[in-house]
C-alpha cells in the first residue's frame, strides 16, 4: 500500500474521515514504517515534528481510523496494543527477542474445521511467536 500525501487525504476524506494535518501525518507515519506501531511508538516518532501533538490525539486518531475501518487493532501482548493498516486477513509472527512484528500471508481454510460447522466468524487472528532471522544471526 503506497500513497502520496494527495492521495492519503483523499483516502481519508472517502473514509468519512477529516484529513487534519496530524491524521495525515499520523496514517503517512504508519504506511511509510510498516512497524504495526503501539500509541507511543507514533507519539516518539512524531512530537518533535508536530509540537502539538499529544499522546491522546494519537489515541483518538487511531480509535477514528478504526471505527472508519481503516486501520486494526493487533492485541498478541495483553498490555501492548499496536495498530495495523493491513486489512485483508493475515498473520502475524512476533519476535521474542527484538519485539519486532511482521505481517504473514496466511489465510486458513476454516469451513474445513468440523470444531467450527454452524459458527460466524466475525474476527480471525493468527499470531506466532519465535526469534527472526536477524536475531538468530546475531546469536551465532
Ligand atoms: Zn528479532
Ligand atoms: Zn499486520
Amino acid at each position: 500500500m503506497r500513497f502520496y500525501t494527495e492521495d492519503i487525504s483523499t483516502y481519508l476524506k472517502e473514509h468519512g474521515v477529516k484529513p487534519s494535518y496530524q491524521r495525515l501525518k499520523i496514517f503517512q507515519y504508519i504506511m511509510e514504517n510498516n512497524n504495526h506501531p503501539t500509541v507511543d511508538t507514533i507519539y516518539r516518532a512524531l512530537c518533535h515534528e508536530i509540537p502539538t501533538l499529544s499522546k491522546t490525539t494519537v489515541y483518538n486518531t487511531l480509535n477514528l481510523f478504526i471505527e472508519q475501518k481503516i486501520a486494526n487493532v493487533i492485541v498478541i501482548e495483553e498490555n501492548e496494543t499496536r495498530y495495523d493498516l493491513v486489512m485483508g486477513t493475515h498473520g502475524h509472527f512476533k519476535c521474542v527477542e527484538c519485539g519486532k512484528l511482521l505481517d504473514i500471508d496466511l489465510d486458513i481454510n476454516y469451513d474445513s474445521c468440523e470444531e467450527l460447522d454452524g459458527c460466524d466468524i466475525t474476527e480471525k487472528h493468527i499470531y506466532l511467536k519465535g526469534i527472526c532471522c536477524d536475531c538468530k544471526g546475531k546469536r551465532n
